[in-house]
C-alpha cells in the first residue's frame, strides 16, 4: 500500500466546512490534508439551495463581510449575487417575516417592505398571487459547486492538499493526541485533526469519546428549465428556498424534509416523486409566471442537524488537538466564516471574530437520551413502530 505523507493538519470530510476550513489554514502556511471518502462536494455541500443571508448566527456579520469578497480571495468565480426577496401571499406572513427580519434590523442590516407594483418589476415570475414582500440589503445566493470547487482550488494553490475516495475509518492516539488517522489507503500522521464530516461528525466523535447529537434528514431540490432572467435571482417564499441560476434556470428545494435513521447515510438519495410534486406546485405558486417551465432535473441531499438547529464548532478539550464542525443545515452561506472560526481554533484555541460559545458540545451534556423522539425527528420506520 502507498504511504501518504501526513500533515501537520489533517481535516476529514471535503465538504464546504472542511474546505473551507483547509483554505484558511493553508493560506496561513499551515501544512493541511483534507480527506474525502467519495468525492468533493458530492454530498450537502453540492446539492444545496445556495443561500447566504443566515442572521441568526453568530457569525452572520463574518458571513455578510466576507461574501462580497469571495471571489477575489479565493481568485475563482463564486457566482455570488447579493440581496434577497422574500415573497408573502398572507398577512400572517408578513408578519412573520417582518419579525425574523427584526433580528437582522439589530445587527444594522436594512430590509425594506415590497408592494405588488415593486415585486412585479423585481420578480416578474410572481405575477399577481403575492400580497408583498421584503427586499433584504443584505445576503444573497452563491453557485454551490463554484464555491465548492473555489475552495479546492485556492486551497491547493496556497500548497494544501485534498485526498479523495480515501475514507477515515479510525484515529490513532499517544499521549492524549491523536496522532495519525486510520484510512482505507493506510494511516496519515497528523499534529492536529478537524472532524468536518457532515452527518458523519456524529459517528466520527463518537470514537474519540465526544458525542455529538445528530439527526440526518432527506431534501430535495428541483430545477426548471432555463426561464428569462429575472432582476433578483434570490426569491424565496411559500416555503421554498432557492436561486434562479445565471442560465435562467429555477433551483429550488423545500420541505417537507424525510428523517433518516442515524446512521444510515446510505439512504438512498433519489427523489421521490410525492415529494417532488410537492416542490414543484408550490413554486407554480410562488412564481405563477414559471408554472409552464418543465423540471429537467432533481436530486436529494441529506442534511445535518443538531437537537437545537446550531452548528458544533469546538476545540475539544480531550484530545486537545481536535476541532469538531458539523454546520446544522445552514453549512453553505456559512461556510466562508466557519472555515474562519476553524482555522482559528487550530491555530489560536479560540475564535477571534465572533462569540461562539452558543457552538460549544457541551451544551448538549444535559439531553434527554430519547430527544430524536421528543423532537419528532425520528425516521418513518421507527415512527410506525412507535405508534404499533
Ligand atoms: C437540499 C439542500 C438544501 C440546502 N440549502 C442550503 C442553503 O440554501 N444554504 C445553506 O447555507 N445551507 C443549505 N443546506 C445545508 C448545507 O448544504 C450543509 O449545511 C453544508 O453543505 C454542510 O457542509 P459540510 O461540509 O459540513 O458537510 P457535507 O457537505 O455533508 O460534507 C461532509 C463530507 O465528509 C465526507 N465524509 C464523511 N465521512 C467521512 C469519512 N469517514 N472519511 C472521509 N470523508 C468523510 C462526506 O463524504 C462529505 O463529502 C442545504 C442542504 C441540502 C441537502
Amino acid at each position: 500500500m502507498e504511504q501518504v505523507r501526513g500533515a501537520s493538519v489533517v481535516i476529514v470530510g471535503g465538504g464546504v466546512t472542511g474546505l473551507s476550513a483547509g483554505w484558511w489554514l493553508a493560506r496561513d502556511g499551515v501544512d493541511v490534508l483534507v480527506i474525502e471518502k467519495g468525492m468533493i462536494g458530492w454530498e450537502a455541500s453540492g446539492r444545496n439551495g445556495g443561500g447566504c443571508s443566515h442572521h441568526h448566527s453568530p457569525l452572520f456579520m463574518e458571513e455578510q463581510r466576507l461574501w462580497p469578497q469571495m471571489d477575489a480571495l479565493l481568485g475563482y468565480p463564486t457566482e455570488f449575487a447579493p440581496s434577497r426577496i422574500r415573497l408573502a401571499s398572507s398577512e400572517h406572513q408578513m408578519g412573520l417575516y417582518a419579525r425574523a427580519l427584526r433580528n437582522a434590523e439589530r445587527q444594522g442590516f436594512r430590509s425594506e417592505i415590497l408592494d405588488p407594483k415593486q415585486i412585479r418589476e423585481l420578480v416578474p415570475l410572481a405575477g399577481d398571487t403575492m400580497i408583498g414582500g421584503f427586499f433584504y440589503h443584505f445576503g444573497g445566493h452563491a453557485n454551490p459547486h463554484r464555491t465548492l470547487q473555489g475552495y479546492a482550488w485556492a486551497l491547493q494553490d496556497h500548497g494544501g492538499r485534498v485526498m479523495q475516495h480515501c475514507a477515515v475509518t479510525g484515529f490513532r492516539m499517544a499521549g492524549g493526541k491523536v496522532t495519525g488517522v486510520e484510512t482505507d489507503r493506510g494511516v496519515i500522521a497528523c499534529d492536529q485533526l478537524v472532524i468536518a464530516a457532515g452527518p458523519q461528525t456524529g459517528r466520527l466523535s463518537a470514537m474519540l469519546g465526544h458525542e455529538v447529537p445528530m439527526a440526518s434528514a432527506r431534501a430535495e431540490m428541483i430545477v426548471t428549465e432555463p426561464l428569462p432572467l429575472m432582476p433578483y435571482g434570490g426569491v424565496d417564499g411559500n416555503g421554498l428556498y432557492g436561486r434562479q441560476t445565471l442560465r435562467g434556470n429555477l433551483a429550488y428545494g423545500g420541505g417537507p424534509h424525510e428523517w433518516l435513521d442515524v446512521l444510515d447515510n446510505s439512504a438512498p438519495a433519489k427523489p421521490a416523486t410525492p415529494l417532488m410534486g410537492h416542490i414543484g406546485r408550490r413554486l407554480a405558486e410562488l412564481l405563477p409566471r414559471a408554472s409552464h417551465a418543465r423540471i429537467i432535473r432533481s436530486w436529494a441531499g441529506v442534511i445535518e442537524n443538531t437537537p437545537d438547529g446550531r452548528p458544533v464548532i469546538d476545540r475539544l478539550t480531550s484530545p486537545d488537538n481536535v476541532v469538531v464542525a458539523t454546520l446544522s443545515s445552514v453549512g453553505f452561506g456559512l461556510s466562508p466564516a466557519s472555515g474562519h472560526a476553524i482555522r482559528d481554533l487550530v491555530v489560536d484555541g479560540a475564535c477571534s471574530f465572533a462569540d461562539i460559545s452558543s457552538f460549544k458540545l457541551a451544551r448538549f451534556a444535559e439531553l434527554e437520551p430519547n430527544w430524536r423522539e421528543l423532537q419528532g425527528w425520528q425516521a418513518l420506520a421507527a415512527q410506525e413502530a412507535l405508534a404499533a
